[in-house]
C-alpha cells in the first residue's frame, strides 16, 4: 500500500475522501512476481484496504492447494509460500479454522476409502472478495465509482460448465447488453463484463478454476459517492 497524494479521489469500495491508499485487484498476493505489468489498481481508503486481508489470505490458501489449480502457475507459484505460512506458530488459528471447515468426501473409491477431503467454501468470505472486485474493476473499466448503493449480487462457483443451471439465462442476459469488455491480470486473473446504462454482467475467473459470477444493479437504493 503507498499513499495517494491525488486530491478529488474516493475509496470506490466505501466513498470516504480520507486516509486514501492504492488497493490491487486481484490483490497481490494472490499472484506472483515478477508482477503482470497490468495490473488494476483502484483508490480505497486505508479501513477498507486493512479489511480484505484476512479475506485475501483466506482465498490463497484455499484455492492454491486445490488440485485444480494445479496447471496455473501463479497459483503453483504461490504454493510454497501458502505451505510455510500454514506452519507458522501464528497462523495455527487459521489452521483450525480451516479444518474446521472440512469434511470427509461421502465419494469412496474403489478399495472402500473416502477419496481425499473437500473443503467446504466460505461463501461468506469468497462472496465478499467478489463483490469487491466487482466495484474495483467497474471503476477501472469506466473511470466511475459504481454508487455505494449500487447492489452487487455475487455467485461463486468452481468449475462452471457451459451446461450448468443459470449459465444460459445469465449468457442470454448479457447478450443484450452491447458494452462488452474483458481484461485479465498476468496468468492468475481474467474477467468478462457487459455494460448497460444501470445494469452491468460480470464473469470472473481466478487461477482457470474458481468463478465468480456478478450482476450489478444501480437503480436500487443508488445514491452517487
Ligand atoms: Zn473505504
Amino acid at each position: 500500500m503507498k499513499n495517494l497524494s491525488r486530491c478529488r479521489e474516493r475509496c470506490v469500495y466505501c466513498g470516504a475522501d480520507k486516509n486514501l491508499t492504492v488497493d490491487h485487484v486481484p490483490p497481490k498476493l494472490l499472484l506472483t512476481r515478477p508482477y503482470p505489468v497490468n495490473l488494476v489498481t483502484v483508490p480505497a481508503c486505508f479501513p477498507c484496504n486493512q479489511s480484505f486481508q484476512k479475506d485475501d489470505e483466506y482465498m490463497r490458501t484455499l484455492l492454491c492447494i486445490d488440485v485444480r489449480a494445479s496447471k496455473n502457475t501463479a497459483a503453483q507459484s504461490n504454493l510454497p509460500a501458502v505451505l510455510r505460512s500454514l506452519q507458522r506458530p501464528n497462523a495455527r488459528g487459521f489452521v483450525e479454522y480451516l479444518a474446521s471447515q472440512t469434511n470427509l468426501s461421502a465419494i469412496l473409491d474403489q478399495h472402500g476409502s473416502p477419496m481425499g477431503q473437500v473443503i467446504e467454501v466460505d461463501n461468506t468470505r469468497v462472496n465478499r472478495a467478489g463483490q469487491r472486485f466487482v466495484r474495483a474493476l467497474y471503476f477501472a473499466e469506466t473511470q466511475t465509482p459504481l454508487p455505494v448503493g449500487a447492489l452487487v449480487r455475487v455467485g461463486a462457483k468452481m468449475d462452471l460448465r457451459p451446461k450448468d443451471a443459470g449459465t444460459i439465462p445469465i449468457a442470454r442476459a448479457l447478450k443484450t447488453l452491447p458494452d462488452w469488455r474483458n481484461g485479465s491480470v498476468g496468468t492468475a486473473f481474467s474477467y468478462v463484463t457487459a455494460i448497460g446504462p444501470e445494469f452491468s454482467f460480470w464473469f470472473m475467473l481466478l487461477y482457470d478454476f474458481f468463478f465468480w459470477l456478478g450482476t450489478v444493479d444501480c437503480r436500487a437504493g443508488s445514491r452517487s459517492v
